[in-house]
């Protein structure tokens, strides 16, 4: 029987609707090939959800969202929202996803494609196999713990504070999500903290540990963040999976990510306990001054419907086939202008996903 999945696609602003419409293309033809239908929604978010409902994440589109198996969002945001105060600006509707999906772990593949090892500043030796997945929690540490603000003291002085909380419950859930993705690709799982300076970083350890007994086919390791740094740039291929709090997530999945060198090709993960619908989106944003060109690169949307199918429904199959055609259509020299190198074809957005369907097509 035909196995039917509800997704919310939530296009958004910018190339959102152009990539998104590749996506699609995509997912419906993997799909057909391997007896899955899907039932695509369209919601409003951000930018265009101001100028249609005066709110960046109406109340319909999140309902939408908790309905469905799974979130497909492209990006948000563009120069004509730049003036609104901070409260109704587009990236309010991405907060208000991930606070009312209560989506907790960011997972970030950084993996280099063979064809565009070059992009990387980085020399080919260093980088050639990096194939790295950061989960970062997302909802707690220092960026929501309290006390937090600016406070004068008793000599008029102004003390700036921010504090790194993590509790044990908030430890665990990210901590099995990250072992849960290590057991999906090779079950090594590197846990990033500072456990010789906080005590918060002390607690986080000693959780992940206590968490590893329940997953013996996951070998488990520590770095002190400072070290995973350096390790990221030095010799990022002894990295799987690295599992990390938000703040110090935040600084190394950039910089994973930028061992790759292309921000067209990243495709990103948010999720959620397990039931809510996660969200998946490229890591880039909107792309306002290309924007309506058939300029974009449709690659890391298209990548994140694979991440979708592999990490959300369970369709690691479909997921690989997906994956295998952005290999083809890179191994046949189709390159977006972002990614363009010499002697390789230049193509549109929609071309790119033309392509893409026929080595789908080619490979049934
Ligand atoms: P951006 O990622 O949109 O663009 C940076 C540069 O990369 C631009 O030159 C753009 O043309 C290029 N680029 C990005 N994606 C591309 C793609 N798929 N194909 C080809 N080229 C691509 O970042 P920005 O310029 O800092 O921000 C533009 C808007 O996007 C802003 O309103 C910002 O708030 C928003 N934004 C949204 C998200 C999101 O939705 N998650 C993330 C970052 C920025």
């Amino acid at each position: 029987m035909t196995q039917t999945y509800r997704i919310t696609l939530l296009p958004g602003d910018g190339i959102g609707p152009e990539i998104t419409r590749v996506a699609v293309a995509v997912m419906e033809a993997v799909g057909q090939a391997l007896d899955l239908a899907f039932e695509f929604t369209e919601a409003p978010i951000g930018g265009c959800a101001i100028d249609l409902t005066g709110e960046p994440l109406p109340a319909a589109t999140l309902d939408q969202c908790r309905q469905s198996d799974a979130v497909l969002l492209a990006a948000i945001g563009g120069y004509k929202w730049d003036e609104l105060p901070s409260h109704q600006r587009p990236e309010r509707g991405l907060l208000g996803l991930r606070a009312g999906l209560g989506l907790f772990a960011n997972l970030r593949p950084a993996k280099i494609l063979p064809q565009l090892i070059d992009a990387s500043t980085l020399k080919r030796e260093v980088v050639e196999g990096v194939d790295i997945m950061v989960v970062r929690e997302l909802t707690g540490g220092i960026y929501f713990g309290e006390p937090k603000g600016i406070f004068e003291t008793e000599t008029g002085e102004k003390r700036g504070v921010s504090t790194m909380v993590y509790g044990e419950g908030e430890i665990d859930r990210i901590a099995r999500v990250a072992f849960e993705t290590a057991k999906r690709r090779k079950g090594q799982l590197c846990s990033v903290d500072k456990a010789n300076v906080l005590d918060v970083s002390q607690l986080w350890r000693s959780r992940v540990s206590a968490i590893a007994a329940d997953y013996p086919e996951v070998t488990l390791s520590h770095l002190y963040v400072d070290n995973a740094a350096m390790q990221l740039v030095r010799a990022p291929k002894q990295f799987d999976t690295i599992v990390t709090g938000n703040l110090f997530g935040d600084i190394l999945s950039d910089a994973a990510a930028m061992l790759t060198g292309s921000i067209g090709m990243l495709p990103s993960a948010s999720l959620g306990v397990p039931g809510t619908p996660g969200v998946f989106e490229p890591v880039h944003g909107s792309a306002p001054d290309i924007a309506g060109q058939d300029k974009a690169n449709p690659l890391a949307h298209v990548l994140s419907a694979a991440m979708m199918l592999r990490y959300a429904l369970d369709q690691p199959v479909a997921a690989d086939r997906i994956e295998a055609a952005v290999n083809t259509v890179l191994d046949r020299g189709y390159r977006t202008g972002d990614i363009m190198a010499e002697g390789m074809t230049l193509v549109g957005c929609q071309a790119m996903g033309d392509a893409l369907l026929e080595a789908i097509a080619a490979a049934n």
